[in-house]
């Protein structure tokens, strides 16, 4: 997309899978890297991100478990086990020792990435939604502002049938599994 003024990423996985990726591009050089880094927005957070609900300090931290009091406690059969308090992570932020919680958005909360992405959506002239059912919002609605508001296009990625989908208001619909047909489609 040599003409593309800039290109996002917005992803609703928690799992931090997109920035991975891209260092498994091997021929991006170090600036190119940290670029597509910043353009990839997790817009429901990442599972591997803690905050510190004293503190606010936030990290990458890919342990597991997070601490001791949490292992074994990925086996959810059986009854339920009780931690105690002082077991559970704790920010290592020297004197702050608070509970760290995921860096995900849970429901009822409000998405902090939505002050950054409402902007991009509503001057976005091509979307593409790949792979999702499009029920989730507010992420079921942008491409309805490209369509409506900005007069842009809509390509939908999806392995429902189009019949049975509800993106029907689209320029283009590819049925079928993304990580074969989206590289098809660009010609990679
Ligand atoms: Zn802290």
């Amino acid at each position: 997309m040599p003409n593309a003024e800039s290109i996002h990423l917005i992803t609703q996985n928690v799992d931090g899978l997109s920035g991975r990726a891209l260092h498994e591009v091997g021929s991006l050089d170090a600036s190119t890297l940290a670029n597509a880094q910043k353009s990839i927005i997790e817009m429901h957070g990442n599972l591997f991100k803690t905050i510190c609900t004293s503190c606010g300090d936030t990290h990458i931290d890919m342990r597991q478990p997070l601490s001791d009091g949490l292992r074994g406690t990925e086996d959810l059969s059986g009854a339920y086990k009780s931690i105690a308090a002082e077991q559970l992570p704790r920010c290592a932020v020297v004197g702050c020792n608070g509970l760290l919680r995921p860096g995900v958005v849970w429901f009822g909360e409000s998405i902090p990435e939505l002050d950054r992405i409402q902007p991009l959506i509503s001057r976005c002239d091509l979307i593409l939604v790949l792979g999702t059912s499009s029920t989730v919002y507010p992420a079921a609605g942008f491409a309805d502002v490209v369509r409506h508001s900005n007069h842009g296009r809509v390509a939908v990625f999806n392995i429902e049938d189009p019949a049975s989908s509800t993106d029907g208001d689209v320029d283009w619909y590819f049925a079928g599994p993304v990580e074969r047909l989206f590289p098809e489609v660009l010609g990679l």
